[in-house]
């Protein structure tokens, strides 16, 4: 029965609370729908997301069935996602003599753990296989097991190829080196024995014969001994390019100024007769190969007081931390040398001046690039032509070899 007696004040308070109500049902009927589309914008994101990204993803659930199936997967495997969904992975794509192993792999799926990081091979529509480097991870239920995986990989198929033919490279690059080093080393040492009968053949024959036959025969036995004691030298310095590496030493803790002090010593002919000044930093100590290293300093030093100019030859010999290497040089005022022959005078018998102007073979410098090659090294230099040269090298802290 209707309440006629209600003041209109009671009245005015009910229709007041009705309106709040109306409103109140519409504002969370709103709050739902901005919430869906919310969502929905997400969705849309993700699938766009999942869709665009260069890398395979695929979404399993936990009985290794495929969920999701995004577009690189498909274009890599020329599957289309309706013909994978909710079928087992390893039925499409895992090779034949692995199925089984994958199949128990993922049966024990939820006592363990999805492996996080693995690279296998993949067998697509076509027949062949791509080598993928997957990255999972597990999405859980509330009781802690496995409900989806998420797996993302990369086709490394091209890259891995490449790395294998570089890999293959380098190791006939070695090989060959090696043949090359022992096919020198056998050659030079080989060739010793007879180089060193003809010598003293020609030796003997220009002792006794000098001045006995004509001119013509005392001027061609000169040149024949001549030419012997340079294939002597060219020979006696190829073995000793060719043992750098065969013959090199055990890597130990080195005093460089214990090194300069048997340069110098080696040398000290030479430094009197030339009347050359030498001066040189504090030396520091180096793992290294120590006759190796007097066999640089030699090298280089020798070569500064070879190449001199008219003015006295000054010698310095440096040495700078350069944190995980040490940086040592030798620096001249001699004739220096042209930029265009920085690269050539490291190569074995280059020489850019005549033997009888400047004695040699041209192999000096091959060998100390060797040596400090074989230190893990390197070596340049900087000089001008009239204004002398720094040959620089380094040799790594901790060792190389
Ligand atoms: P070699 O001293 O037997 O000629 P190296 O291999 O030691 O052989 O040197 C190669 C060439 O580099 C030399 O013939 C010379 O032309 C140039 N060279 C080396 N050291 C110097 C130097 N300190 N100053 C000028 N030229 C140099």
């Amino acid at each position: 029965m209707q309440d006629y007696n209600k003041t209109k004040k009671q009245l005015i308070n009910e229709l007041f609370d009705l309106r709040q109500n109306v409103s109140e049902l519409s504002i969370s009927e709103l709050n739902h729908k901005i919430v869906e589309a919310d969502l929905k914008k997400e969705r849309n994101f993700s699938s766009a997301f999942f869709d665009i990204v260069g890398a395979l993803v695929m979404v399993l659930d936990s009985k290794g069935k495929i969920i999701q199936f995004n577009r690189t997967c498909q274009t890599i495997t020329g599957y289309s996602i309706e013909e994978v969904r909710d079928k087992y992975f390893w039925d499409f794509f895992t090779v034949p003599e692995e199925v089984d192993k994958v199949k128990t792999a993922f049966k024990e799926l939820q006592t363990g753990r999805y492996p996080n990081e693995y690279e296998n091979y993949w067998r697509i529509k076509d027949g062949s296989l791509r080598l993928i480097s997957w990255s999972n991870t597990e999405i859980l239920k509330s009781d802690g097991t496995i409900e989806y995986v998420i797996s993302s990989g990369i086709d490394i198929t091209g890259r891995k190829e490449t790395e294998e033919a570089l890999k293959k490279k380098i190791q006939e690059l070695a090989r060959s080196n090696t043949e090359l080093e022992q096919f020198a080393y056998v050659a030079s040492h080989d060739l010793q024995e007879p180089l060193r009968m003809v010598t003293s053949f020609v030796q003997l024959l220009a002792r006794r014969y000098k001045g006995h036959l004509d001119d013509d025969a005392d001027e061609f036995i000169a040149y024949a001994v001549d030419g012997a004691n340079r294939m002597k030298e060219l020979i006696n310095d190829l073995l000793t390019y060719s043992r750098v590496s065969s013959k090199g030493k055990e890597f130990k803790e080195t005093n460089c100024a214990s090194v300069i002090n048997h340069v110098l010593n080696n040398l000290r002919l030479l430094i009197k007769e030339d009347d050359v000044i030498i001066t040189c930093d504090e030396l520091p100590t180096v793992i290294a190969d120590s006759s190796q290293l007097v066999q640089i300093f030699q090298n280089l030093i020798n070569n500064a007081i070879k190449f001199r100019s008219s003015k006295q030859t000054q010698i310095h010999i440096g040495a700078q931390d350069g944190g995980k290497e040490r940086l040592f040089y030798v620096k001249d005022n001699g004739i220096g040398i042209e930029p265009e022959y920085f690269e050539r005078i490291f190569s074995i018998f280059q020489r850019l001046h005549d033997k009888d102007n400047y004695p040699g073979t041209g192999i000096g410098l091959a060998i100390c690039k060797k040596i400090v090659e074989r230190h893990g090294g390197h070596i340049w230099l900087e000089s001008e032509p009239g204004n002398g040269s720094t040959f620089y090298f380094t040799i790594p802290t901790g060792g190389n070899g």
